[in-house]
């Protein structure tokens, strides 16, 4: 399939999941912008190298997804949005009653809020457009709690209620609207949770990974950014144009339990 002379947004995407959909959109033939909140030159040159690598258009343009206004300047420099991938997300584990209020402020502001400024700044470059995809990345922690995780379960839950809403409010455009909720992928994010919690049960790091972290998954594997990518680019094909408003769950199985 083509999506030549689409333009894809995707926020928190100079590293993992957002990296891996961006690369698989711009390998689709999409123009990509990339996002962090950071401004190094490893941020444009990733950039550089996508438009190089698929011979599609690709810029990087910083923006922080806490903070409102810049998630809404990010669509707004971004010029068109045919594709929002709201995928920033940060993560903090500890019990609620010692959670840090910034980190649970921020939690719900990266890994929520963003969706609902950059959302509302882009559905009217896709209603001009007469064609537009809002990809959602979730979690299996937008269908499933885990303790110690109150912050990104509450804000991972948000953001599928808010996918189904905003569905009902394109159903009758050619817009489609879902979110992407993989299990266990072994990218930055879940790489830094390895070391203390293999501190905190007394473990080596590869015990941690079998028997904690892929705990939950029934298919003891990670699942992978390219598998995710590969998934975000056919909720851009014709196929899936009757298919909005879903959670889709890419977790070996996690969430059929
Ligand atoms: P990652 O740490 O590799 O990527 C997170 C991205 O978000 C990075 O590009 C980072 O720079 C960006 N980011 C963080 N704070 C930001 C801010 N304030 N403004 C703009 N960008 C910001 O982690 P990942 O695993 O690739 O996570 C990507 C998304 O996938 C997150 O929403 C995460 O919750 C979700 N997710 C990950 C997993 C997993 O197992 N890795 C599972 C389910 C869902």
């Amino acid at each position: 399939m083509s999506l030549n002379g689409k333009t894809a947004v995707i926020t928190g995407s100079n590293s993992g999941i957002g990296l891996g959909v961006a690369r698989a959109l711009a390998g689709a033939g999409a123009n990509v912008v990339l996002n962090s909140f950071t401004d190094r030159e490893e941020d444009h040159a990733l950039a550089a190298g996508i438009a190089e690598e698929f011979g599609v258009e690709a810029r990087y343009i910083q923006a922080d997804m806490s903070k409102g206004d810049q998630c809404r300047a990010l669509i707004e420099k971004a010029g068109a949005c045919d594709i929002l991938v709201n995928n920033a997300g940060i993560q903090h584990v500890a019990p609620i009653d010692e959670f840090p209020v910034e980190k649970w402020d921020a939690i719900i502001a990266i890994n929520m809020t963003s969706a609902f400024h950059t959302t509302a700044a882009a559905l009217p470059l896709m209603r001009k457009a007469g064609w537009g995809r809002v990809i959602n990345v979730a979690s299996a922690h937008g269908l499933r709690a885990s303790p110690y995780k109150a912050a990104y379960v509450t804000a991972k839950h948000g953001v599928v209620g808010m996918t189904k809403t905003v569905a009902l409010e394109t159903a009758k455009e050619p817009i489609t609207v879902n979110a992407i909720c993989p299990g266990y992928v072994l990218t930055p994010l879940v790489e830094a949770q390895i070391p203390d919690t293999a501190k905190e049960y007394d473990m080596s790091e590869d015990e941690v990974v079998e028997k904690v972290i892929l705990a939950k998954q029934p298919s003891k594997e990670f699942a992978t950014v390219e598998q995710i990518g590969g998934l975000a680019v056919f909720l851009c094909s014709d196929a899936a144009a009757q298919l909005t408003g879903q959670p889709i769950a890419v977790d070996g199985g996690w969430t059929a339990a």
